[in-house]
């Protein structure tokens, strides 16, 4: 029966770390989810502060991403969560910096809830890729995968439905919460 003990240990303790290392407070969430990324639309709740993928397009739960990661000190409150799509969380893991692909320099990684999301990035012309207008936005774009050869299709199909990309409109502000812009269509 020692055996069977040990053996339960070895199996549960890393996903109950797990478990309670990821755990959101219930009030954070909500406070999160409605005011990412924009809080004045309904519709434009529930997208990725990274990609702008819309959970109800992909039809896929968004997570929360810790921005500073919990391996990194990084605290489970309002200023360190926002909402991120499986995929950009799973691409950043732990991750708070990377190269530039064009000045090769290191640099920070795109902060949701203290930079402008269309200060670093744009859309293409088609709406399938996701352009970095800055160091950080370059470096951020190669971190995260976000314009992988998957999404990128996946995007060419949203874009003929008309469900992609989301419109920004001007007067979009930063570090008051709302991660991306005061609008969208
Ligand atoms: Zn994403």
């Amino acid at each position: 029966m020692q055996w069977l003990y040990c053996a339960g240990v070895v199996i549960w303790f890393p996903i109950l770390r797990k478990l309670v290392s990821s755990y959101i407070p219930v009030e954070l969430r909500k406070q999160v989810e409605v005011s990412d990324p924009g809080r004045i639309s309904f519709a434009a709740r529930g997208r990725c502060c990274y990609c702008l993928t819309h959970a109800v397009v992909s039809g896929i739960d968004l997570s929360f991403d810790h921005i500073l990661p919990k391996s990194k000190g990084g605290e489970t409150t309002f200023a360190n969560i926002c909402l991120a799509c499986r995929a950009c969380n799973e691409f950043k893991s732990d991750l708070t910096e990377f190269a530039d692909p064009v000045t090769e320099a290191v640099v920070p990684l795109f902060n949701p809830r203290g930079q402008s999301w269309v200060e670093h990035f744009a859309w293409s012309e088609d709406g399938t890729q996701v352009e970095g207008l800055t160091v950080i936005g370059r470096a951020t774009v190669v971190a995260l995968q976000i314009n992988r050869a998957t999404v990128r299709a996946a995007r060419r199909r949203w874009v003929s439905s008309g469900w992609h990309r989301p419109k920004i409109k001007a007067g979009y502000s930063n570090g008051n919460g709302s991660c991306i812009a005061r609008k969208f269509d």
